[in-house]
């Protein structure tokens, strides 16, 4: 039996250890298209379940999405620490001329086949693999087989979920983690992209869906704090891009007034970024005319600039057409997408668009978090969509895969792990000894 002397001292190493390797749970939020800037420090008077996340935990400035900054490209970079050109998820809209499958954003069958999602492990495949539980909340592709895995539980993705729904999904989620059913949750809310295309970054009815995103953040809050999981449970918020204005009757670029398009044989995307396949004898021709065009750039592969970290991805097009800030390159005017607002057919113009260039203010995401592993009240530099997935794997206690982040641009908002370890186990542990020193 130990000394009764050193016994104190092996139960405070005891606890100090244990605490090194302790496993947080997660909670992370996928807040569509939620500009940087809509969280800012005037909004944030008004938003107080944000205004939360700032006090209690971490704010960066801004986060700059991968290029192209639309949402497929994100999610996954935001989940895998890589690229586009590494994880091969390169837009909302690709093909694939050996198999001739098409991905299509929205609800499109093929778009679920294992071939666009292969390309790296999403971090919540490497934890099922790692036997420790992840609930998904309609995010995007959780139902799909990834490298041979899918996550514990996955309530699919719906274009027409509810502010509702979204409370409900993240009090189940809560509830989940609490009891143990899971290790990590992701809840998805769309409706802050949908209300940001269909009128605008800054309209009301986009700032009624952050508003409404605030009000479920407040309660969860409040719920965290009564079940006790303050010290658990790290919560991270994030975005996959900005938005801007468009113009589109105005700014729009038609490519049937610049090429023959029967000299292309496949198209994919319209508005910043659009993918063309043109025929093989075709090619110079097409690309010559289109250098022509103002207002937009296109690229062979080869010229695609490096900063973009896209030109090596297998799915990208011979040519690739990037459209200046709040431009639209679409077929003709008549193929613009015109949207549905109760009316018999789709003729509402569309006011706010992604995808530009991402190193665009506009397009622009946020990161918040707080939890055991943050620091408390601490504004952070900006970071990169990138460098998303080290910061979860560092607070679920997970050996991160090679990835593209960068460590440094993270670090700082942290708690060291010595900290950390104090903060969570010192109380009990000093609790404990005072115990055995008065019961001894
Ligand atoms: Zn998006």
């Amino acid at each position: 039996m130990a000394n009764p002397r050193v016994l104190p001292f092996i139960l405070f190493i005891l606890c100090l250890a244990s605490s090194s390797f302790a496993e947080q749970k997660l909670l992370v939020f996928l807040l569509d298209g939620l500009r940087y800037d809509y969280v800012n420090d005037r909004a944030l008077e008004s938003l107080p379940g944000f205004r939360e996340f700032v006090e209690w935990g971490v704010k960066v400035d801004y986060m700059t999405p991968d290029f192209p900054s639309l949402s497929y490209p994100n999610y996954y970079t935001l989940m895998t620490g890589r690229h586009c050109e590494v994880h091969q998820m390169i837009g909302n809209f690709m093909w694939d001329p050996k198999t001739n499958k098409s991905f299509e954003i929205g609800a499109n069958e093929d778009s679920l086949l294992p071939l666009w999602w292969d390309g790296s492990e999403p971090v919540w495949v490497t934890m099922e693999k790692l036997k420790r539980k992840v609930f998904m909340y309609y995010w995007p592709g959780c139902e799909v087989e990834i490298l041979g895995t899918r996550p514990k539980y996955c309530r699919a993705y719906s274009s027409n979920t509810s502010d509702a729904e979204f409370g409900i999904a993240v009090k189940d989620a809560l509830q989940s983690l609490r009891n143990g059913s899971t290790d990590m949750a992701a809840v998805y809310y769309e409706r802050i992209d949908a209300e940001g295309h269909h009128n605008g970054p800054w309209s009301s009815q986009t700032q009624n869906a952050v508003r409404a995103v605030d009000r479920v953040l407040k309660d969860m809050n409040q719920q965290i704090k009564d079940l006790g999981l303050h010290d658990d449970l790290n919560v991270i918020l994030f975005s996959d891009h900005g938005m801007t204005d468009i113009y589109w009757m105005d700014k729009v670029i038609e490519l049937v007034k610049y090429i023959n398009m029967s000299d292309v044989l496949q198209i994919k995307d319209r508005g910043p970024v659009m993918n063309l396949w043109p025929t093989e004898s075709k090619l110079s021709e097409v690309y010559d005319k289109l250098k022509a065009v103002e207002h937009m750039n296109v690229f062979k592969k080869e010229e695609i600039p490096d900063r973009f970290h896209y030109k090596k991805g297998k799915y990208v097009a011979p040519l690739t057409l990037v459209a200046d800030q709040g431009w639209f390159i679409i077929q003709r005017k008549d193929k613009l997408p015109f949207w549905n607002n109760g009316t018999e057919v789709n003729e509402a113009w569309q006011h706010g668009w992604h995808g530009y260039d991402n190193e665009l203010m506009d397009m622009r995401a946020f990161f918040m978090a707080y939890g055991p592993n943050f620091k408390t009240n601490y504004r952070s530099a900006p970071i990169r969509s990138v460098d998303v997935y080290n910061i979860m794997c560092h607070v679920l206690g997970v050996e991160p895969l090679p990835n593209n982040g960068s460590w440094s641009r993270v670090e700082s908002m942290l708690k060291s792990r010595a900290s950390l370890a104090m903060s969570l186990q010192l109380g009990s542990c000093m609790l404990a000894l005072v115990q055995y020193l008065f019961l001894a």
